[in-house]
């Protein structure tokens, strides 16, 4: 399968609000592995990384799913802090570096 087959039942952005806004979408390399990008650039995390388009929504970021689950969901850091300089609604305290 293509990635524009995959991109297939992607809703494309029509305004410049929309193609800027912040989607969640998941690292190619990774399950589970979350980044955010611009509706625009799907394909491009806002750290640079490569990703893939999710259905999650953006208010999702950051949640840890109860369920019972082989391995807990990860999210970039650096994409969090191009999205929200000031930080989100409550700032974590992980500070792990690179
Ligand atoms: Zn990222």
């Amino acid at each position: 399968m293509s990635l524009f087959e995959s991109m297939k039942g992607v809703q494309l952005p029509t305004t410049e609000a929309e193609r800027n806004e912040l989607t969640v979408t998941e690292s190619t390399h990774g399950i589970w592995d979350y980044h955010l990008s611009r509706r625009a650039n799907l394909m491009r995390a806002l750290c640079g990384a490569p990703t893939l388009p999710t259905a999650i929504p953006l208010s999702a970021w950051g949640d840890q799913p109860d369920e019972n689950l082989p391995r807990r969901p990860t999210y970039c850091e650096a994409c969090a802090r191009v999205a929200w300089p000031q930080g989100k609604a409550d700032d974590g305290n992980d500070t792990a570096g690179t």
